[in-house]
């Protein structure tokens, strides 16, 4: 057993043998982790709700939408399954779903629907064998933009990286370990991660402003007061970190904070509708590729049956569009409805919700990107100082990056280092 499990209050002079600050999947796995090793802890969050980037709201108060995180990516590797499977979520197997396209207009016949997957397959192929060539290589330069296909895959990149394609590094998509599983949840991805998290032991509202950790224990400056710690396991996302809003004392180190900005966060956000039970035709695809002029979208129609259709913005343009408001995202996404269901489908559309991850000032922004030019910046981000801070968080996995499991398990694994010690970099 390691010093801090059998830490009890009589045996130290903080407050606390270890404090988690953020309770999204990051924090509540650290969390979990930290019961199951028997560790005295205390999670802390700004917010008056756990989940952070895991959110899911209700439309017309009953139909269960994501705003954050949707699928259960990597499935078979992906912890949150077990937990479904536990506490009672249903999920569908996407080798289920019924896909198809929509372009110039038209539908599209199966085989060339198909040629839109085989096309991204090929880019993928090229950003490999580019990363083999050059680790600093934007993954645009494997998109061909000759081809008719190039601006659905432009969109596709930038839902997976929340940044556009010249602005992630070729490692990112080398590193990922895809598994081709992507699992959406019926009651909410983000339901699923706050009842996970329902017994942790979160302090909600309590905002940490300053990290003293010049001594050989943590003083931390919060909106409730101080708290102190032997060790500290930071979460919030690289949005957060960048901004300054958290004042460390010593500064981080030079190669954290490079790393910190090497890891910006991008956009991305959801835009639904509630619509009529039977707006759409019974035999309407549930999903389907939309491709008019310069505008790409995945469209979802009535997920699990659910008389709703939703679809997603990435990059620079779900930047530009939280920033125009809900009304701009609204026409944007009833544009499309009907220009394939034709304009009867606008009356038939009721509620309409939007997330706006960008400004939200505990997040700012959707998930991470490594920068083209640089390299391994998310295993300097993870390394820990002086074995007190850890750092865990989407941005610090390096297989399963920009994902809620990937956080949740990143969580796990800061909470082994610090019973297990890990080489550190040590900073005075
Ligand atoms: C639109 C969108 C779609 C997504 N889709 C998917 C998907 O389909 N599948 C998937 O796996 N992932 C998806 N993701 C990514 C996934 O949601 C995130 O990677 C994951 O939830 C991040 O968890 P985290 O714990 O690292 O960070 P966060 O969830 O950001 O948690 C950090 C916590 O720290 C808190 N905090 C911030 N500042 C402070 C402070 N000063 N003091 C105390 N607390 C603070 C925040 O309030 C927050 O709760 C999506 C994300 C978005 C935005």
């Amino acid at each position: 057993m390691s010093n801090i499990q059998g830490n009890t209050s009589q045996t130290r002079n903080t407050d606390y043998p270890l404090v988690i600050i953020g309770a999204g999947a990051a924090g509540l796995g650290a969390s979990e982790k930290a019961k199951q090793e028997k560790i005295d802890h205390l999670v802390l969050e700004a917010s008056h709700r756990i989940g952070g980037r895991g959110l899911t709201e209700y439309l017309e108060g009953t139909i269960p939408v994501d705003l954050g995180c949707h699928w259960m990516h990597c499935a078979s590797k992906n912890p949150y399954v077990k937990w479904a499977d536990k506490l009672g979520f249903e999920y569908q197997k996407d080798s289920d779903f019924n896909y198809t396209a929509f372009s110039g207009g038209k539908w599209l016949e199966k085989d060339q629907a198909h040629q839109i997957w085989n096309f991204i397959a090929q880019c993928n192929s090229n950003i490999i064998a580019l990363y083999t060539e050059s680790r600093e290589s934007a993954i645009a330069d494997g998109v061909d933009v000759e081809s008719e296909w190039a601006p659905y895959a432009y969109y596709w990149y930038s839902l997976m990286h929340s940044n556009d394609v010249d602005q992630v590094s070729v490692q990112d998509l080398f590193d990922f370990d895809e598994t081709h599983e992507d699992w959406p949840v019926k009651q909410g991805y983000g339901a699923l991660i706050e009842k996970q998290g329902q017994n942790c032991p979160v302090q909600l509202n309590t905002q940490v402003s300053k990290i003293d950790w010049s001594s050989n224990s943590v003083k931390l400056t919060t909106n409730k007061g101080i708290i102190t710690a032997d060790k500290l396991i930071i979460t919030v996302s690289t949005g957060v970190l960048a901004s300054g809003e958290i004042e460390f004392y010593p500064e981080l180190p030079e190669s954290k904070q490079n790393a910190i900005y090497s890891l910006p966060l991008g956009n991305s956000n959801y835009q639904f509708f509630s619509v009529e039970k039977d707006a759409f035709d019974p035999g309407t695809p549930e999903m389907m590729k939309y491709i008019e002029d310069d505008i790409s979208m995945l469209i979802h129609i009535q997920p699990f049956g659910a008389p709703c259709a939703y679809t997603s913005t990435g990059g620079r343009f779900a930047w530009w569009l939280e920033k125009q408001g809900t009304e701009a995202s609204r026409s944007y996404f009833e544009k499309a409805l009907v220009s394939v269901f034709g304009s009867n489908i606008r009356s038939r559309c009721r509620e309409f919700k939007v997330s706006a991850w960008g400004y939200d000032p505990l997040i700012r922004g959707a998930y991470s990107s490594q920068k083209p030019g640089s390299v391994d910046q998310r295993k300097i981000l993870k390394t820990p100082l002086n074995e007190m801070l850890y750092f865990a968080g989407e941005a610090t996995s390096l297989d399963f990056l920009n994902t809620a499991h990937g956080a949740f398990i990143s969580g796990q694994r800061a909470v082994e280092e610090v019973v297990n010690g890990v080489e550190s970099i040590q900073f005075k």
